[in-house]
């Protein structure tokens, strides 16, 4: 506990060093922000570096409060997942992603949201996916839901029901942070996944490590042997995307070739940066 300035005390969660009492009010302020537009989704490319053409948009929440200002995502995601709010912010996130999807006019791009394992576990997440996905009337394969290897800690069985459920109506599915999470390779056969994406921690390494460089490598080839997509992620320079390219994946994304963009932006972004 610190001493704080009205002179009572605040209590310090440990993770950010943000004070019990001023989670409550970015919490109240969270649920307010889906109201008025504060939050939004950005829109990050996804592109086949031999073919230089984008592919697909990775969704990424972003929060621009009134009070707090930009709110990194980690945090409110984290504060929403604890609070159970992530429900309702996981709806706006679909909402905004599959509107999105249905302005794109350009075929073959697919566009990828977050979920949570708190979302995937409520009862009536497939049904309101299958429900929104059907509303927006959205080609099949041109959204994917973005899941991550803790999400299959748990229940997996039940986790592999759900993603059939969503793959059968013709939603992709893509395992993100592939590599950090608990890495028991087998599981990878029983999952209806179409890619991987493979962490940034590794992507930092492949140039100047050569172990760094073969795991990425063998990754790459295991993925590909399993009929998996594999999308490299946080490609920060020509570099690392070459050598990527080298290893057998030329999908990449990452801040080489673009930041997340407005949804707006990313429209321009498709007629400028050609597509297949
Ligand atoms: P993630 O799903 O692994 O998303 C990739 C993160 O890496 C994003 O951070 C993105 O902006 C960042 N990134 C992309 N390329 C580069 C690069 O070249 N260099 C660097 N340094 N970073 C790059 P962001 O947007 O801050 O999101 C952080 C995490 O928050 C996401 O990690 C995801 O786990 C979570 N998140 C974001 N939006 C949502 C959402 O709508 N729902 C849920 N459940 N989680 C979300
Ligand atoms: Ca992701
Ligand atoms: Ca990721
Ligand atoms: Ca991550």
């Amino acid at each position: 506990a610190k001493r704080s300035s009205k002179g009572g005390y605040e209590i310090f969660n440990d993770q950010f060093g943000t004070s019990i009492e001023r989670r409550f009010q970015m919490l109240s302020e969270l649920k307010f922000s889906i109201y008025n537009d504060e939050l939004t989704c950005y829109y990050q490319p996804q592109y086949d570096y031999d073919k230089k053409a984008i592919v697909g948009f990775e969704s990424l929440a972003r929060w621009n409060s009134a009070k707090f200002g930009m709110v990194p995502p980690i945090q409110f995601i984290e504060l929403a997942e604890e609070t159970g709010f992530i429900k309702q912010l996981g709806r706006s996130v679909i909402n905004q992603t599959f509107a999105f999807a249905k302005r794109i006019k350009n075929p073959g791009i697919r566009v990828s949201f977050n979920t949570s394992p708190v979302e995937l576990m409520q009862a009536d997440f497939t049904d309101y996916v299958i429900e929104r996905f059907r509303y927006y009337e959205l080609e099949p394969q041109s959204v994917a839901i973005e899941i991550t290897e803790s999400c299959l800690i748990e229940s997996f069985d039940e986790v592999v029901k759900k993603l059939r459920i969503l793959t059968d109506c013709g939603i992709c599915v893509y395992l993100d942070d592939f590599g950090t999470g608990f890495s028991s390779l087998a599981y990878l056969k029983e999952l209806p996944i179409h890619s991987v994406k493979i962490d940034k921690s590794f992507i930092d390494e492949i140039v100047s490590d050569k172990v760094g460089r073969d795991i990425v490598d063998m990754i790459i080839r295991l993925a590909h042997r399993l009929n998996l997509k594999v999308i490299a992620e946080g490609v920060e320079t020509q570099e690392q995307a070459q050598c990527i390219s080298d290893c057998g994946c030329s999908l990449i994304q990452g801040y080489y070739i673009s930041k997340p963009v407005s949804g707006e932006n990313a429209i321009t972004l498709l007629d400028t940066l050609k597509t297949c």
